[in-house]
Order: structure tokens, then sequence, then C-alpha cells
């Protein structure tokens, strides 16, 4: 299950310029990479409107039509029961539905925090009153919402599949697939391909894309997943600077040893090659 699967839960990503906050409401609030709410591990709740002191409110999203609002203070909120929580909790909060919206909610307070100032002429940004995008009143220059595509990929060989583990990286204990950002000027195969021989030195073949997931908590992150097959030599040569750990691993070995079930495409797809199911 990965963090967005929220079905039948409807996620509503449409801005709506007329929604106001409404004593039910829910309140973002965050500092830094805290946020404010009540976790009582593993279950999540967030402030609403009502619990907070009155204060401005950007709209955010609908789940299932409950409303969030992204709370624009700078200094710490208080509320009843609630605290600022690292917003890595989103890996294993629940309900899912608010890790979802918690993970959401941190990457537009990301891009609303980034896009204050217009980027051509340093003027401060307002925000447009028809859709989520923040205008320059001097020189009119339009910031929308930053997504920025990566891919996660996983190499197979047989029944043997690339895992790694990333060096100096929050969450560095998880085994993990190679990944990175595709850069200007490269389709997302290209980023595959050129992230497989940076990384671990390989070259790969019958590249084919999977899934794709949001992924907010990267400043922006759009997941993109890729299978394909190591083409030639499977020799790893490690890029250290990057990654701690690279090696080839049996589907029998990760039927006994792969524990982490975590709401991440690189979980799921790792789950997949266990149960034979990959392309
Ligand atoms: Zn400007």
């Amino acid at each position: 299950m990965m963090i967005q699967d929220i079905a039948p839960v409807r996620f509503d990503n449409h801005y709506d310029p007329s929604a106001r906050p409404a004593p039910e409401s829910f309140a973002v609030h965050f500092r830094g990479r805290a946020l404010l709410c009540a976790y009582d591990a593993p279950q999540l709740r967030f402030p609403t409107v009502a619990e907070l002191p009155a204060g401005d409110y950007i709209y955010l999203f609908r789940l299932d039509g409950q409303a969030f609002f992204l709370r624009r203070d700078e200094g710490a909120l208080a509320a009843e029961g609630c605290a600022y929580e690292d917003i890595n909790l989103f890996r294993s909060a629940q309900p899912q539905i608010s890790a979802f919206a918690a993970v959401t909610a941190y990457h537009l307070a990301s891009w609303y925090a980034e896009a204050r100032y217009c980027g051509c002429c340093g003027t401060k940004n307002v925000h447009d009153a028809a859709e989520r995008m923040m205008r320059c009143p001097s020189c009119g220059h339009m910031t929308f919402p930053k997504i920025m595509p990566s891919v996660i990929v996983a190499v197979t060989e047989g029944d043997r599949l690339l895992l790694t583990k990333y060096a100096n990286r929050p969450g560095a204990s998880r085994f993990a697939l190679v990944a990175g950002f595709t850069e200007i000027g490269e389709t997302a195969e290209q980023t595959v391909a050129r992230e497989v021989m940076e990384e671990v030195g390989l070259r790969v073949k019958n590249i084919r894309y999977y899934k794709s997931q949001p992924w907010g908590i990267s400043a922006g992150g759009l997941l993109l997943g890729f299978w394909c097959e190591v083409d030639g030599a499977d020799e790893i040569h490690l890029d250290h600077v990057e990654l701690a750990e690279g090696a080839w691993v049996t589907r029998d070995e990760l039927k006994r040893v792969y524990q982490d079930r975590g709401v991440a495409l690189t979980n799921e797809m790792i789950v997949e090659f266990i149960k034979g199911n990959n392309p």
C-alpha cells in the first residue's frame, strides 16, 4: 500500500479561491520539518482551526470534503494535546489518509516558503486570485508549485535484485533501489541509465515504466518507478559518495530478510520482486 493509495477517499487538490477556514477545518502548521499535531504513535490527528488562536490561512486541499488549511505563522503555536513532530512520521502514521495529508501539506508548505519572493526581480509575491500560483505584482512573473521528477530503478538479473543503501542520508538504514533526479535535457529513461551507471557502474537494458508516486518529502518529488535488466557485466562498482552499500540479493534471501513494510514506491517494487511479479 503506497502513501497515495487512499481510495475510496477522494483527494481534491483543485485550488479553491473561495475556500475559507471553518472551525472544523484542519489547520496545518510547520516549523521547518516539524508538524503541529497530536501524535500518539501511530495515530495522527491534526488540530482544527477552532483549536488554534486566530490567524492567517491558505487553502490546501480536501480529503472526502474535509478541508485542510496551511497556517502562516513563523512562531510556534499551541493547541490542546498537540506538539511539533518531525514530518518523517508520515512513513508510519495512521490513518493513512492523515499521513498522506501531512506529507502533501509539507510539499505545499515547502513551496509556499520558497515562493515568497519573485525569482526574477525580488519583489514580494502575492497569491493569485484564481489558481495555485504566486504572482509578482511588479514584473508579473508567475511561480507554480514545484514538482521534480526522479526515478526509482529496480535493476534485475534473473532472480537477483540490485539493492543499495545510501550514505549520509536520513533513513539510510533502509534498503533502497537506485534513484536520482531527472536532469535538464534528459528523458526519464535516460535518467535511469545514467543513475545506474553513476551509482553502481552497470549498463542496463529493457527499461520499462512501472508506476509513479508523489513524494513531497523531497521538496516536490514525483517518483517514476522503472524496471530494467543488467546489460552485460554484473560486477558492481560503487559510488562511495552517494552509497554505503550496493549488492545483488536473491529473491530467496529477500524473502527471508526483507521486513520493511513502508508506504514508498521502493518498498512496493521490492515486494513485487519478492512475489515474482516483476515484469
Ligand atoms: Zn518580479
